[in-house]
């Protein structure tokens, strides 16, 4: 047997983080239900692909996105909105696979919002290079629910600000299987996404 494992990613124990009032990041939340994520993702790609959608401004995003749920939220350069069909198909947006509603309602419960039954799940597929600019989620109707994030696959640099567009956002390393939720005196922070780096290969 090989004395030097380094190969083998190491186990990384589930731990919590509080970096701001009303946020919670759950590291390594959903690392080992990954495989069953992806799967998920496929079911509901197949039925509605990733797109990159275009802004009012008319710029085209760098993100691709699709949406699973009774809603999706979608731009064009009429505005943004969440609809109940997906405009490239006219078809109901596919029906949340079961493994992202139970992840959605375990990490909001872990984040101190028990009870959470999303109606959407955005789906967004960062390429190297890609980001999110500076937003606020203000799209939806009732915001005594959170927001849950989930990151998988490359390490990336959470942007979490405040309450104010103006103030500087803290940069946040996300890593594979971590989860972020917000709510409450959080639920309308501005937030993105820095560019994503590229990975490695050995
Ligand atoms: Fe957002």
């Amino acid at each position: 047997m090989h004395a030097d494992n380094s190969l083998w990613p190491e186990p990384i124990e589930p731990t919590t983080e509080h970096p701001a009032e009303g946020v919670t990041l759950l590291r390594a939340f959903c690392r080992d239900e990954a495989p069953r994520i992806y799967e998920a993702i496929q079911e509901v790609e197949a039925r509605s692909s990733f797109r990159q959608m275009v802004v009012p401004g008319g710029h085209t995003m760098s993100v691709a996105m699709t949406n699973t749920g009774e809603v999706g939220w979608t731009t064009d350069r009429t505005g943004y909105r969440y609809t109940s069909a997906d405009p490239l198909t006219g078809a109901p947006w596919p029906a949340m696979p079961g493994t992202l509603l139970s992840l959605a309602q375990r990490a909001a419960e872990a984040g101190g919002f028990p009870g959470f039954t999303p109606n959407n799940c955005l789906i967004n597929r960062y390429s190297v290079g890609a980001r999110l600019s500076l937003h606020q989620d203000k799209n939806e109707l009732d915001y005594s629910h959170p927001i849950v994030s989930v990151s998988l696959g490359l390490p990336a640099t959470f942007l979490l600000g405040t309450l104010r567009r103006t103030d500087t956002p803290r940069r946040i390393r996300i890593e594979h299987g971590d989860v972020l939720v917000w709510g409450g005196p959080a639920r309308l922070i501005y937030h993105g996404v820095a560019p994503v780096p590229a990975g490695f290969t050995r």
